[in-house]
């Protein structure tokens, strides 16, 4: 049987997951039993009522982000969004010619995977590296542009240390030299108190488990004038204007619906409480642990994402490991032996040592000041020893 987590353990991972909100949960509850038609299938009440309830989550998703509802594409979540708009394009782009994709050194693996796939398939490939803030600067992305350029790929914010890249200025280059943009916006959209985000980009991926929406839910933004059609990941029963069949995961999609409306009326005081909590624990964790690194801290930085190295010369194996109080991500590589750094550290030149006493804390809606005491004195508690 599975073993149910500590509940006394704070929660400090809301950038690997949120929970649901209860009040999106209580909006998806009747889609399971009730309200169970298939929205493929308007011919009947049910049908028609499970498209109508599916079409309001289109509108409510494409409200957070300032797009039109025939814009979004539902989709399995991020992981999926991302591969749909990396093949879509490359597959869908009717000119056959040499082709060049650019994408950064930091992008989630659902990005760098599908990429480093297509140059199986003959795409040639440029890796932005972030400059020493952790940011993927416009200058980078013009550098890198040719004029076999087709695609560029640029995630909004990271997911690993929080820095914000400016999509609007890297949207502008790209429009000016005629090549697409897609950014990976799992992180932003959401969160930041930000509208017209779908303004700046071609096609945007975002997922409804990071928004207090349920798991395996996401959406792919695809902007109507794109000069070219997607080609589709998965094909069948035409679903999603053939772009993406499958029968719909109508509560899922209810559920990441409510969540959108809910972001677009809280994103601007949570992002303003999460900061001062934030700056609170970086600001107290830096006093208590001499030496200690906050990544990407002279960056723009989202509120909610805060990555540390703390230099503890006494440490055997991996901080997260010896801190049973708090439920938080490693700056290691997992499940390797040598616990080497993650990708983004490794970008930032992060020493594997100095990753092992990295920790990701991310913090999200239900956070309070009193958890924050708690991780940052069980943080202290445990590294101060280890010091020297
Ligand atoms: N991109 C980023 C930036 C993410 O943080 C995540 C989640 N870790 C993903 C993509 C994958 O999202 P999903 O879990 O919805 O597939």
């Amino acid at each position: 049987m599975a073993v149910p987590p500590k509940q006394d353990a704070v929660y400090l991972d809301y950038a690997a997951t949120t929970p649901c909100d209860p009040a999106v949960v209580e909006e998806m509850l009747p889609f399971f039993s009730e309200r169970f038609g298939n929205p493929a299938n308007p011919v009947h009440q049910r049908g028609q009522d499970a498209l109508n309830a599916v079409e309001i989550a289109r509108e409510r998703a494409a409200n957070l982000i300032g797009a039109l509802p025939q814009e979004i594409i539902w989709t399995s979540g991020a992981t999926e969004s991302n591969n749909f708009a990396l093949d879509g394009v490359f597959a869908g782009q009717r000119v056959k010619r040499p082709i060049h994709i650019i994408t950064t050194a930091i992008e989630h693996k659902a990005v760098l995977e599908p990429v480093h796939a297509l140059e199986t398939f003959g795409c040639s490939l440029t890796v932005v590296p972030p400059d020493a803030n952790g940011v993927v600067t416009p200058d980078a992305i013009a550098a890198a542009l040719r004029e076999d350029s087709l695609l560029v790929s640029v995630m909004w914010a990271n997911n690993e240390i929080g820095t914000i890249n400016d999509i609007p200025a890297i949207g502008e280059l790209c429009r000016s030299r005629g090549v697409l943009l897609h950014s990976d916006a799992t992180q932003w959209v959401g969160k930041m108190p930000t509208r017209k985000v779908a303004q700046a980009v071609d096609l945007l991926s975002w997922s409804s488990h990071k928004i207090y929406g349920p798991k395996g839910v996401g959406a792919l933004f695809v902007r109507r004038s794109l000069p070219f059609g997607l080609m589709p990941l998965i094909r069948g029963g035409g679903q999603e204007r053939g772009l993406r069949s499958g029968t719909l995961n109508v509560a899922g999609i209810v559920g990441f619906g409510k969540a959108c409306s809910i972001a677009a009326r809280s994103m601007t005081a949570d992002a303003e409480r999460l900061r001062s909590f934030r700056d609170r624990m970086e600001a107290t964790l830096m006093a208590e642990l001499p030496g200690t690194v906050v990544n990407g801290r002279s960056a723009p930085r989202l509120p909610h994402i805060s990555s540390m190295t703390f230099v503890l010369p006494q440490l055997r194996g991996n901080l997260m490991e010896i801190l049973p109080g708090i439920e938080c991500s490693s700056g290691a590589a997992c499940g390797t032996r040598d616990l080497a750094p993650s990708h983004v550290l490794q970008a930032l030149s992060v020493p594997s040592k100095l990753a092992r006493s990295t920790l990701r804390l991310s913090l999200g809606r239900p956070t309070t000041s009193e958890d924050v005491g708690r991780a940052v004195a069980e943080i202290v508690r445990v590294a101060k020893p280890l010091l020297t």
